[in-house]
């Protein structure tokens, strides 16, 4: 009954029903606040008194306190709860019932005239703020309670509100009344149903308070559903030696193993346990025990000092066990519960669902299938597919992040955790890599140049650049662990220095970074290490049982490609041709094509290159093993290739045989002002087809040599950024006459497909005129944000955090695909590519091709595959096995 009582009045009512105990309570349901928006509170109220009443007497019998009776008193909390979670939009109020005189009888009644007190001051400072409307409208002024109380620890001479002695609680209360009047011109009500009845109206009216509809906007909640109101007693776990209050799992959130464990505190209350005042115990002789094994604590000792629940109070640990596996069986998940006992008596106040770390996650949930206790799909829909991150990459050891002190935030570009010197040049990256030194490179922005340092470096920081800048792309591809967009910091490289506010590090000295998360800690933080287990195979398999679309993979070298196999993908998506000239030989190659003057210095160029593409495409394709291959003619501006600096140019010149004066006016000439929209992509292949010729050459070549030794292919050529559908016509012209070519010299023939990536807007509008001819489309979702969008890929780092902030973007469209704009050019370009060319495979191959709420967008507008990074793919597998159920 989750749209009538809300999440919580649900969950507590579904409690009740299976015989848990839950301090009773009433419901108000949703239906009540759409008529309190309709006929106002006054009406609601004489409509619902009697009734409220008489459920008040019903709480009364079954606790056996009255509301309002100073001798045995009853307090109520009343708490918001929509159909949907909106954590902390709404407002809460406790200790409901407290008075002058009613204070004294609690105070009795607990024995801890301090505890009556401060709940009593609690009391009337959130019923003051919530419901009397004492909170100041702007958040730069100061809530008039929190100045009070300023002031009478100034005048009492203590810094903490727990220094207050009783006295002082006392008279915040007369001073915070006095504020009431002053303010309010009415004295603070002390009749309890007065209380109520302003904290229920209050949790209507915050249905509607700033917070909640920016909220429900964002999340797409209806205005009508409104909240319901469960006002339930409230119990105390600090009545003596026979209460207490703890938290509890029913199985192992850490590691997930079957274990009921937790945590708890005699004659204390919720809060105590969180504060970490008092160190609590535990609920279980064997996790108390496991507990002082790693504290060096004897056995001796620890059933003398800290014995845990179930020596202590074995009747009602036996309860509370019961309890956990009734609810763990009832809800088929692992629930994190929170429990009272007052007096001897065991209430439950609240189970969900349990965090849990990503290993945790896999764990419970084949455990859970392997149990019978759910199904497959069920267990599928359990995983959230980003925290399978956790368990492919290293991440920073808990305890350690404890202690770590944070630097700056960036954009979590790449997740994993990565430890080591901040070094800021490539080559010197390489060579302390060398040395065994482990380093992080650190630069404004990576270029292809940088490749090899990256390779060595065990995590990359950049200052600038987006979610699919250069350092982003690649390091996902490698698996390896970045960070771009630090806006905080400035690298220095003529002083080699970085500095983040006060702090200046420099070369050499150790930082650590959390690509999960995006955060830079000074100094080394302990990591621990990535593993897959049996779980985790067994949870893949079972994905794959399930999905519908595929998984490709993004791959631009052998080594990334049997990661990728290994990780499960079916195939390559994109093979990024131009990651394969960032080596010694080849990139002195391929400058000397582009800063060739004329069509024959670049065909004799382009000759030295053939072999070497050749050879990487012979590997990949071997790696791959039959399964289908995309390749991508050469797609980035010529100038990423120059060299910039002067040793280079002149050793650039003299193997050129030209002088350093000719090659500079070259380079210049090559210089673009918005290279992104500028000369790259098919407009190289269509000025330059040369190039395109070569690389056809290169791969179908390789194709037909490992077709004469036996080993099948499925190569797929793709041109880049297509907006016109004569560009596409000039280039298959082109490939299709050399195929022929070398099928003739090699002596044997292959299928190969000819195709296009969708990148740009028109291309996207124009699909069905592209698909005449093209033979697949292969969604680049980078481009294709960059361009629908108008947001630069490797400037968004300047205004994304503003923005997302101010909440004008809701997320990082270059992370999670924009269905509504990017989305509507897929879905509509798949129909219209198809109502030409029904066959007409088509994929995404830009980052979005790894994030689940993009891949499940894949699956719903029918596309036959997403292809992601390597380190990506088991989490799009899991994510298209959860869209298709
Ligand atoms: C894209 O634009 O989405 C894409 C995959 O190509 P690149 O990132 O190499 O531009
Ligand atoms: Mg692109």
């Amino acid at each position: 009954m989750r749209n009538l009582l809300g999440g919580k009045g649900a969950n507590l009512a579904e409690m009740n029903l299976i015989g848990v105990p839950v301090p009773p309570g009433f419901t108000i349901t949703t239906d009540v606040c759409s008529e309190y928006y309709s006929i106002g509170g006054e009406e609601v109220r004489n409509l619902l008194n009697d009734e409220v009443k008489s459920a008040i007497k019903g709480i009364e019998t079954l606790m056996s306190h009255n509301f309002g009776d100073p001798s045995n008193p009853l307090l109520v909390s009343v708490r918001s709860g929509a159909r949907a979670s909106m954590p902390g939009m709404m407002d809460t109020i406790l200790n409901l019932g407290l008075n002058d005189e009613v204070v004294a009888g609690l105070s009795k009644k607990t024995g801890n005239e301090r505890f009556a007190w401060d709940s009593y001051r609690r009391f009337v400072q959130m019923y003051g703020d919530v419901v009397l409307g004492m909170k100041p409208a702007e958040k730069t002024e100061q809530d008039p309670f929190e100045a009070i109380i300023e002031q009478v620890k100034e005048e009492a001479g203590v810094k903490l509100d727990n220094e207050l002695s009783v006295e002082n609680l006392k008279d915040l209360v007369v001073r915070f009344k006095k504020a009431v009047y002053e303010r309010t011109g009415k004295d603070f009500p002390a009749d309890p149903y007065e209380q109520l009845w302003g904290a229920v109206m209050a949790v209507f009216n915050s249905w509607m308070n700033e917070r909640a509809i920016l909220y429900r906007k964002m999340e797409g909640i209806p205005a009508e559903w409104g909240t319901a109101v469960t006002v339930q007693a409230m119990v105390f776990g600090n009545m003596g030696n026979t209460s207490a209050t703890g938290v509890c799992f029913s199985r192992d959130a850490g590691n997930g193993e079957n274990l009921f464990n937790g945590e708890y505190l005699i004659n204390a209350q919720g809060e105590d346990v969180v504060a970490g005042i008092r160190t609590p115990q535990q609920i279980t002789k064997i996790g108390s025990q496991r507990w002082a094994e790693r504290g060096g604590i004897s056995e001796a000792d620890r059933a003398a000092k800290y014995p845990s629940m179930e020596e202590c109070m074995p009747e009602i640990y036996a309860e509370l066990n019961a309890i956990q596996q009734k609810l763990e069986d009832h809800y088929s998940d692992m629930q994190d519960m929170e429990f009272t006992v007052q007096e001897g008596k065991l209430w439950l106040l609240q189970t969900r669902n349990g965090k849990r770390t990503g290993s945790a996650m896999v764990k419970i949930a084949c455990d859970l299938l392997h149990e019978g206790k759910i199904t497959e799909e069920q267990a599928i829909m359990r995983i959230e597919p980003n925290k399978l991150d956790e368990l492919l990459h290293p991440v920073f050891d808990k305890e350690a992040l404890k202690k770590a002190q944070l630097l700056t935030k960036g954009l979590p570009a790449s997740p994993g955790a990565a430890t080591g010197q901040i070094v800021f040049f490539a080559d010197d990256a390489a060579a302390w890599n060398a040395e065994g030194k482990k380093v992080i490179i650190v630069r404004q922005e990576t270029s292809p140049e940088d490749l090899e340092g990256m390779t060595a470096s065990q995590g990359i920081l950049t200052t600038r650049g987006g979610m699919t800048s250069h350092a982003a792309v690649v390091a996902r591809g490698m698996g390896k662990c970045c960070i771009t967009g630090a806006g905080e910091m400035m690298v220095n490289m003529v002083e080699r220095t970085l500095t983040i506010g006060k702090t200046v590090l420099h070369e050499g000295d150790r930082i650590s970074i959390n690509g999960t998360t995006g955060e830079v800690f000074l100094g080394e933080v302990a990591t621990v290490a990535a593993e897959m287990d049996d779980d985790f195979r067994t949870l893949m398999t079972l994905a794959d049982k399930h999905a519908r679309l595929q998984v490709r993979t993004n791959a631009d070298t052998p080594r990334d490609a049997a990661t990728a196999r290994s990780f499960g993908a079916v195939g390559i998506g994109l093979c990024r041709t131009e990651h394969m000239f960032f080596e010694a030989e080849k990139i002195k190659a391929m400058r000397e094509m582009i800063l060739s003057e004329n069509e024959e210095g670049r065909v004799k160029a382009l000759e030295k290159i053939l072999p070497y593409q050749r050879k990487d495409f012979y590997e990949i394709f071997k790696v791959m093993q039959g399964l289908p291959v995309t390749v991508r003619l050469l797609d980035p501006p010529l100038h990423e290739f120059v060299p910039h600096d002067v040793k280079q140019q002149e050793e650039m010149a003299e193997a050129m045989g030209i002088d350093l004066a000719t090659l500079t006016a070259r380079i210049e000439k090559l210089n673009e002002q918005n290279p992104m929209l500028g000369h790259r992509g098919c407009r190289l292949g269509n000025t330059f087809p040369e190039i395109t010729r070569m690389q056809t050459r290169a791969i179908l070549g390789a194709c037909c040599q490992l077709q004469k030794e036996g080993i099948e292919t499925h190569p797929e050529i793709m041109v880049p950024l297509v907006g016109i559908l004569y560009e596409f016509k000039q280039q298959e012209e082109v490939i299709r006459a050399t195929a022929e070519k070398v099928f003739e010299e090699e002596g044997v023939r292959l299928d190969f497909k000819v195709g296009t990536m969708i990148e740009i807007p028109r291309a996207a509008l124009t699909a069905d005129r592209i698909a005449s001819s093209a033979e697949f489309f292969s969604f680049g979702t980078n481009d294709l944000t960059q361009m629908t969008f108008g947001y630069s890929r490797d400037d968004i780092a300047s205004f994304l955090p503003h923005y997302l902030e101010q909440k004008i973007l809701k997320v990082d469209p270059f992370q999670v695909l924009d269905q509504k704009g990017v989305g509507q050019l897929i879905s509509m370009a798949t129909e219209r590519g198809r109502a030409i060319r029904p066959e007409l495979k088509v994929g995404i191959c830009g980052e979005h091709g790894g994030e689940p709420s993009s891949v499940k967008f894949c699956h719903r507008v029918e596309l036959n595959y997403v292809s992601c990074s390597p380190f990506r793919v088991p989490i799009a597998r899991v994510a298209a096995a959860q869209a298709a159920i």
